[in-house]
C-alpha cells in the first residue's frame, strides 16, 4: 500500500513545527521516527494532509538530568535511551525494560516521545512513563504545558494532546536510592509487542514493602497503574504469601481483552505469574533502609 497524498513540511523549530500544525485545521501529524506513523499512513488508518517533520530541530536528541528527573527530549531515539548511561545509572528499571523494545532497525529510529504519542497499548514506553510519574511537555502556538502522564494517556492510540501541539520531552521522576525495581515481560519472539509486561518499583523500609508502584501492559486499551493492588502492599512484608495474594488482587481487578494473540483468560494467567516475579524481583533488589 502507498499513503494518501501529503505535504511535506521540514519543520525548524518547536514554534515552526505548531505553526504549521495549526494552519492544517487539524490535520497534521509529526513525523519523528514514523516507525509508527508510516505503516499506519501506508494503510492509509490515517491520512494527515501535512507531515510536519521534526527530525532537524536542533537540541531535542538529548537526555539531560534535571533536579529529580531525567528529561528525554522529542528526538531521543530507542537506542539512545537503552544505552545512555544517565539512564543506566539513574533509572535501571528502564534499562531493562528498553532491550525488550523492537529490533535495532526500529530502535535507531524510533523515538520515546513518539511511543507515548502513539499510546500503543503493547508499547513499553507509555507502561514506563506512568511507572515513573511522568511529565509531558507540551508546545501549541501560544503556550507551552506540562501534563501527568496519567492524564496525557487517554485510551488505545489516544492522548489529550491537541492537534495543534507537539510534545517536546517527557521528564521521569528518578527513584529514591536504594529503590528496588523488576521488569518481566512475555512475548513469543524476542523483539515482538509483548503480549503482557510488568514493571514494579518498591522501597524496602524496616522490613516492610514502601513507595510501591505498578505498570502494566497488554491488560487493558492502554497501559495501566495498579493503585489499588500497590496501595495493599504498602506496608506489608515482602513475603511469598503477600506477593501471591497482591497477584491474585491483580488478575481479580483486570479485564483483559481476547484477541488474535492471546485469550483474555491466558492474559490475566500471565499477567499475575509476572507481577508474582516481579514484586519478588524487587523487593530482592531493594535496599534495606530505616525510618
Ligand atoms: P512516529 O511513527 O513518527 O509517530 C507515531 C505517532 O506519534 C504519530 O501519530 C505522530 O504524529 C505522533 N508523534 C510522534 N512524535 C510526536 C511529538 N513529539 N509530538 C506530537 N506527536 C508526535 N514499540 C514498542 O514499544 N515495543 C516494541 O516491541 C515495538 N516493536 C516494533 C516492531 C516493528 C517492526 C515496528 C515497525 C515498530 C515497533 N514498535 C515497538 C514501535 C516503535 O517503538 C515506534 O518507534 C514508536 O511506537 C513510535 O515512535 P516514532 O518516533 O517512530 O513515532
Amino acid at each position: 500500500m502507498k499513503p494518501a497524498r501529503f505535504d511535506y513540511v521540514r519543520a525548524e523549530s518547536i514554534a515552526h513545527a505548531v505553526e504549521v500544525l495549526a494552519g492544517a485545521g487539524g490535520d497534521g501529524k509529526v513525523l519523528a521516527g514514523g516507525q509508527s506513523l508510516m505503516p499506519m499512513m501506508n494503510f492509509r488508518l490515517v491520512k494527515p494532509s501535512v507531515l510536519v517533520d521534526i527530525n532537524r530541530i536542533p537540541d531535542l536528541d538529548r537526555i539531560t538530568l534535571a533536579a529529580d528527573a531525567l528529561r528525554l527530549g522529542a528526538l531521543v531515539r530507542h537506542r539512545l535511551t537503552a544505552e545512555d548511561a544517565l539512564v543506566a545509572r539513574h533509572i535501571p528499571v528502564l534499562h531493562a525494560a528498553m532491550k525488550h523494545v523492537a529490533h535495532l532497525t526500529v530502535r535507531n529510529r524510533g523515538t520515546f516521545c513518539g511511543s507515548v504519542c502513539h499510546a500503543d497499548p503493547a508499547a513499553e514506553m507509555p507502561m514506563m512513563t506512568l511507572l515513573l510519574d511522568g511529565t509531558i511537555h507540551i508546545a501549541s502556538p501560544h503556550s507551552a504545558r506540562a501534563m501527568p502522564a496519567r492524564d496525557f494517556l487517554t485510551g488505545s492510540l489516544a492522548t489529550a494532546l491537541e492537534p495543534d501541539e507537539m510534545v517536546t520531552a517527557v521528564d521521569l521522576a528518578i527513584p529514591a536510592d536504594g529503590t528496588g525495581w523488576a521488569f518481566e515481560e512475555f512475548s513469543r519472539r524476542h523483539g515482538d509487542y509483548a503480549l503482557a509486561a510488568v514493571a514494579v518499583l518498591m522501597r524496602r523500609t524496616d522490613g516492610r514493602a514502601r513507595d510501591v508502584r505498578i505498570a502494566m501492559m497488554g491488560i487493558a486499551d492502554t497501559a495501566v497503574r495498579l493503585t489499588e493492588v500497590e496501595a495493599t502492599l504498602e506496608g506489608s512484608a515482602g513475603t511469598p504469601a503477600a506477593f501471591d495474594e497482591a497477584a491474585a488482587l491483580l488478575q481479580a481487578s483486570i479485564a483483559p481483552n481476547s484477541d488474535l494473540n492471546a485469550s483474555a483468560d491466558y492474559r490475566r494467567h500471565l499477567a499475575g505469574a509476572l507481577a508474582r516475579r516481579a514484586l519478588a524481583d524487587a523487593w530482592n533488589r531493594a535496599d534495606e533502609t530505616s525510618d
